[in-house]
């Protein structure tokens, strides 16, 4: 410790908003540089190099290559394949001297598929799969929790390539068995979920969440075995519901009444009905969005959904990908002034606005639970006033379906396994079935058994390897600091010398080069400080056993303590060195 490059905080950082965030930055692990970007100082670069030991021996374990590939990146690919435009902001861009464009690699598909195709040319060369332990850079539009989400960070990326669907299958399993490996190692409590496939384009799609009260994923589950990112939920379709008895629509003069509160709290005082109260449920809520294209367009959209559910950011932002939702503006309403800001509905004055036959041009999609025969007061596009008994397929219709309303607790699961229950999670790994969306863009194609040029299929596989280190760190760090499982733990023990003469630090000294010396990574705290100073460092740096030579000593004892259940007990100093090694591998003769 005295020869450590490392110094203990005190004080919480000032911009640390999660545990895993405070406890490294605190124990000396990384030190910010810039906004989600981070330095790695010797403790945290150990924690870092394990976690990359786990990953590669599960790689190569399922035969997977290891490459490396350059995080400096020519434009050309990524312009064939729309992602240089597609990725828009989220991507660093680079000049060089002579004006060429560049890119800090965010991922990697291009540059494999590529390689790939320079190489191999015959349905004998496959299955193959490659992966690379590397830097990726993505300029986040929410940098945020350390280096939980970086602009920076360390990325496990494998890519498999087949020469058919089944092929491609069995690597994706093979992928996935390996990942249930490794975060079995790290120690995450995770599931598994479904997810959605988002940017990358393909089919199948798997998450691998760590669960955490503090993960920016939610997820659900049902007693069934449904699990799924939000983001893939679909909601089921209810039946139509007939309508031919359902009375005519009718406009209401509802004042001072733009919000569902507002709307439904005057609906009961002045518009009651006999059988219940109105509810938010009762109310067809319509939410304007603008809609910014990769090329830059803006084209407003209006979604219909139920007054008692709110559109949900992330689900509305995979549903519109590669465009962005962006909020409607005063000028925008000043420019659409067939939208009335509060009183926005598909019909007025029994004409349609919005949908299908609509005047407008204003693209109108609605939730899926809106369907054929439903009933709803909503807006009359009049300033104060709302349509009551406005009938879905009888008196508006729409220009299709969006499925980004807010999933519930309670919800149906949409296989029919039950009511969902939402929890939190950090997504620590991502298997997806790429298909042949950039070996088709990519020219990557090879001969088959019949001589035919065929195009390969592919899956694209990537573990957060910088990400690990902080949700290891979040799911166990408790209220005196870091709390690492011994597997990626930056040493094994630590020996403290607490106390002052020289036997102390002898006998201290000796323990830990005997440990080492049986391959035991051992951190000795030599150092001139307080006892109180080193109990509180062991506890903030988390390794896993802490032996503590001191004031026992006179009687010939030793402390020995699990820094994770804090149980400690004295044990003889001869008897010190064995006792550590079989707490450590019980196995050990
Ligand atoms: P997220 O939804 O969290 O932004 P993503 O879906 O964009 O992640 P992928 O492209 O699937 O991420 O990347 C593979 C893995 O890399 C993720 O599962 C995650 O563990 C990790 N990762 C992605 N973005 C970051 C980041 N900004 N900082 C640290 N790790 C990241
Ligand atoms: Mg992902």
């Amino acid at each position: 410790m005295s020869q450590l490059f490392v110094r203990t905080l005190r004080e919480d950082p000032a911009d640390a908003e999660v545990p895993s965030h405070r406890w490294l930055v605190r124990a000396g692990y990384v030190r910010r540089v810039a906004p989600g970007i981070y330095s790695w100082l010797p403790l945290g670069l150990r924690v870092l190099h394990k976690v990359e030991t786990i990953v590669r021996e599960e790689m190569n374990a399922i035969g997977a290559q290891e490459v490396h590939f350059p995080a400096l990146l020519p434009r050309e690919p990524y312009e064939a394949t729309g992602r240089w435009t597609e990725y828009g902001p989220n991507i660093f861009r680079i000049v060089d001297r002579k004006g060429s464009d560049y890119l800090l690699g965010p991922t990697h598909e291009e540059m494999f598929t590529l390689m790939v195709k320079d190489m191999y040319s015959s349905y004998k060369d496959l299955p193959l799969s490659l992966y690379q332990i590397q830097t990726k850079y993505r300029d986040e539009a929410r940098p945020r929790a350390g280096i939980l989400r970086g602009r920076e960070f360390v990325m496990k990326d494998a890519y498999s390539f087949d020469i058919d669907d089944e092929a491609m299958e069995r690597s994706y399993n093979a992928h996935r068995d390996a990942y249930v490996k490794i975060f079995d190692r790290l120690g995450f409590d995770y599931v598994i979920v479904q997810a959605d496939a988002g940017a990358m384009g393909g089919s199948a799609s798997e998450e691998f969440l760590a669960i955490a009260a503090n993960g920016e994923d939610t997820f659900v589950r049902s007693p069934g075995d449904y699990a799924a990112n939000v983001e893939a939920v679909t909601t089921p379709t209810p039946d139509a519901i007939p309508f031919d008895d359902a009375p005519a629509a009718h406009v209401e003069s509802t004042p001072d009444s733009p919000t569902i509160e507002s709307l439904v709290a005057l609906s009961n005082a002045q518009f009651a009905r006999a059988d219940r109260e109105w509810t938010a449920a009762d109310t067809l809520k319509n939410v304007v969005f603008m809609l910014r294209g990769v090329d830059g367009s803006r084209t407003p959209l209006v979604i219909g959904l139920p007054g008692d559910r709110e559109v949900d950011p992330k689900r509305l932002e995979t549903a519109v990908a590669p465009a962005e939702a962006e909020p409607f503006t005063d000028a925008d309403f000043e420019a659409n002034p067939e939208l009335v800001k509060g009183y926005i509905g598909p019909v007025r004055d029994g004409q349609a606005v919005l949908g299908e036959e609509g005047s407008s041009k204003v693209r109108y999609l609605l939730d899926p639970r809106v369907v054929s025969g439903t009933r709803w007061i909503t807006g009359a596009n009049l300033a104060g006033h709302h349509v009551y008994d406005l009938v879905a397929g009888r008196d508006f219709t729409a220009d299709g379906t969006i499925d980004v309303a807010e999933v519930r607790e309670g919800d149906p699961a949409p296989d029919g396994s039950g009511p969902l229950t939402l929890s939190r999670g950090i997504e620590m790994g991502h298997v997806f079935q790429l298909g042949r969306k950039y070996a088709e863009a990519l020219g990557l194609k090879v001969l088959d058994q019949n001589g035919k040029l065929v195009t390969v299929t592919m899956g694209s596989y990537g573990v957060g390897v910088s990400r690990a280190v902080a949700a290891v760190a979040e799911g166990t760090a408790d209220d005196k600091g870091l709390c690492w499982p011994r597997e990626i733990a930056p040493f094994d023990v630590m020996v403290l010398a607490t106390g002052k003469g020289d036997e102390v630090a002898q006998e201290a000294e000796r323990i830990a080069g005997e440990l080492d010396e049986l391959g035991v990574a051992t951190l000795l705290d030599d150092r001139k400080a307080s006892p109180g100073v080193k109990f509180a460092d062991s506890e903030i740096l988390g390794v896993p056993t802490i032996v503590v030579v001191g004031r026992g000593l006179a009687e010939g004892q030793v402390e020995i303590r699990d820094r994770r259940t804090g149980a400690a007990r004295n044990v003889a100093v001869a008897d010190a060195v064995h006792q550590v090694v079989t707490d450590i591998d019980p196995e050990t003769p």
